[in-house]
């Protein structure tokens, strides 16, 4: 009895210690970024994500507890380019937190450290373009990722400067792992380079980008309108043309369109992870990438 006591203080203690040693809060808006924070605040960070790669992070409803966790944070890690506009100014709002609004050190965009992909040159929002800042999907290019680890990390120091050393040391372990992984996959995705792709949503462009795939086509019309029979039945006759290698879909979008395209096409529908948790064994930025490859390559014929 007296053993077990002392094991349960012991545990408690250890769990003192380590809540005490973190020292920023960080609320990230997706999975993607709250790996990322994680990977480079190691045990300074606690680490909270606002979704889950089964949740199409456009949409997210403005819970009470997501409020609660803004305000508790010292900072905001999104995507950014409108992605959140839905729905984390309403967080911000209603938070009260100043450190973590836009402007402040407490608040990062991803997407604001790199160059983005599809910034139109007009827009009309009637027409229903949920990406009128350019693509928000900026996390799917592992080179545009790499930028974005060293301006977060920068941003850890920058907020907690006493721990300034260990997020550099931790940066550059992940740097030199990154770049490796980077050299690997660009071997591994030789056979994908040309490939056409149809998606169901316009969130892979940073994907593409990388490994010079050419999206054949949208089951959504316009990005973040709802997908139409009559959208559909043009796009089978489109691609009938030129077949594509595949139609790509996410854990957090309804496989039925791209279901349907492949059955009246022949074409097969893949589910890709998208993020990270969007898959078993997908776990951190590192799997994701290896599965969303492995999965491709098994397409190919
Ligand atoms: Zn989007």
């Amino acid at each position: 009895m007296r053993l077990n006591y002392r094991i349960i203080l012991l545990v408690l203690a250890m769990g003192l210690t380590k809540s005490s040693l973190a020292a920023l809060n960080v609320f990230a808006c997706e999975p993607e970024w709250a790996s990322l924070a994680e990977t480079l605040g190691g045990d300074r960070v606690k680490v909270v994500s606002a979704t889950t790669a089964y949740q199409d992070p456009h949409r997210i409803e403005a819970r009470p507890s997501l409020i609660a966790k803004v305000r508790r944070a010292d900072l905001l890690v999104c995507s950014g380019a409108e992605l959140e506009i839905g729905w984390l100014p309403m967080l911000q709002r209603q938070a009260g937190n100043p450190k973590v609004l836009r402007g402040q050190p407490g608040y990062f965009e991803a997407a604001d450290q790199i160059e983005r992909l599809g910034i139109p040159d007009s827009l009309d929002r009637s027409m229903g373009d949920i990406h009128a800042s350019g693509n928000p999907h900026v996390h799917l290019d592992p080179r545009r990722l790499s930028t974005i680890a060293t301006a977060l990390s920068d941003r850890l120091a920058n907020l907690d400067p006493t721990n300034a050393d260990y997020y550099r040391k931790r940066h550059d372990e992940f740097s030199q792992s990154w770049e490796e992984a980077l050299q690997r996959w660009k071997t591994r995705a030789l056979p994908l380079v040309g490939a056409r792709l149809v998606v169901h949503h316009q969130d892979w462009e940073y994907f593409f980008d990388w490994l010079g795939i050419i999206r054949a086509g949208s089951l959504e019309p316009k990005p973040g309108l709802p997908v139409s029979s009559g959208h559909i039945v043009k796009l089978k006759k489109r691609l009938q043309q030129e077949p594509p290698l595949a139609i790509i879909y996410t854990a957090y979008q309804s496989p039925r369109a791209a279901k349907r395209l492949s059955q009246i096409t022949g074409i097969p529908a893949v589910e890709l992870p998208y993020t990270v948790g969007g898959a078993e064994g997908v776990v951190d930025l590192f799997t994701l990438f290896d599965e969303t490859l492995k999965r491709l390559l098994e397409v190919i014929p």
